[in-house]
């Protein structure tokens, strides 16, 4: 499936300025778009996945995404195909950003594991290129056009299919020794608990992912839920279990930011994800569980909803090139 959201559908003739492609590699879908120096997003693309099929399929997904954003538009002192500056991406997994290779990645993103991004890039797609988590990317563009605005020191949580963590100091993300700075999905919130993919057992995810939500509903009601959205639209609509579910739900995630917001002491927190964009009803839940914690630091919702990967991974790739 191919679905562009370009403003025309010809090719359009544009002026050469310092333009970079973002591009955010998730399970489900590939987001990419080129971005314009003061964060404006000239063109997008989503292309699904297809994880299933294997590294080699999902980089020629990136591939088709980079060549068909390059395509859209033509240059007016070549009258060739737009004048990319570099390519910054944003994975699921953990990524060594020094050297672009992909070090850790679940079964999400089956093969993944030990792609050399950078030089993938380089070698097909002849861009200079900048690789990173997708929860470091998220922080980087929310707080560069997003919740984040202004602030030096903030986390953020991810809550989607799993949980992903950043968080920055200085305005410079912290990644750790090993790449997993952040990663309080699998932090342990209940020891003893649910094994979680890890093979640990209690981990965060395993209770304030979007897909421990879906299963709490289904373990509180009997019903099944396809998305967030549906015990959303219920608890919107004053369903009593749905509400207990959320209630449920944001009293763990609010224990969660909690412990985060008493060891790094942030200016603020940003939640993301999936759940963060399905609706409104659960925030005065969180909000309420927060004040019973004595919760002190600001916390809040992201605004870049499914850009801030590809709008953090543009932002990594024009500091490559004013590198
Ligand atoms: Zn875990």
């Amino acid at each position: 499936m191919l679905i562009s959201f370009g403003y025309k559908e010809e090719a359009v003739v544009v002026d050469a300025v310092n333009r970079v492609i973002g591009i955010d590699i998730g399970g489900t879908s590939v987001k990419a778009a080129i971005v314009e120096q003061d964060g404006s997003v000239l063109d997008e693309i989503r292309l699904d996945t297809d994880a299933s099929r294997g590294r080699d399929w999902v980089l020629s997904r990136v591939s088709e995404a980079v060549r068909g954003l390059q395509c859209s538009y033509r240059d007016t002192s070549t009258s060739e195909g737009i004048d990319i500056r570099a390519l910054g991406i944003a994975t699921a997994g953990r990524v060594n950003v020094e050297s672009g290779e992909v070090v850790y990645a679940t079964d999400n993103l089956p093969g993944w594991q030990g792609t050399h991004l950078i030089t993938w890039v380089r070698e097909n797609l002849a861009l200079r290129a900048v690789a990173d988590n997708d929860a470091n990317a998220a922080l980087l563009g929310e707080a560069w056009q997003g919740a984040g605005r202004g602030k030096q020191r903030l986390a953020m949580l991810t809550l989607g299919t799993g949980v992903g963590g950043a968080y920055m100091e200085h305005g410079l993300l912290c990644r750790g020794a090993h790449w997993s700075g952040g990663d309080w999905g699998h932090s342990i919130l209940f020891p003893r608990g649910l094994p979680c993919n890890c093979g640990k057992k209690g981990c965060a995810e395993q209770y304030v992912s979007g897909s421990a939500l879906l299963r709490r509903a289904r373990e509180y009601t009997g019903k099944q839920y396809r998305s967030g959205i549906e015990i959303m639209k219920e608890a919107a609509h004053g369903h009593s279990e749905a509400l207990q579910v959320l209630d449920d739900y944001t009293a763990d995630l609010a224990v969660l930011l909690v412990n985060i917001s008493v060891t790094l002491d942030p200016e603020a927190m940003i939640v993301g994800g999936g759940v963060a964009d399905a609706g409104e009803v659960w925030w005065p839940l969180l909000e309420k569980h927060l004040q019973l914690l004595g919760a002190r630091t600001e916390v809040n919702r992201a605004l870049l909803g499914n850009r801030a990967g590809i709008i953090g991974a543009a932002r990594l790739a024009f500091e490559l090139t004013d590198a």
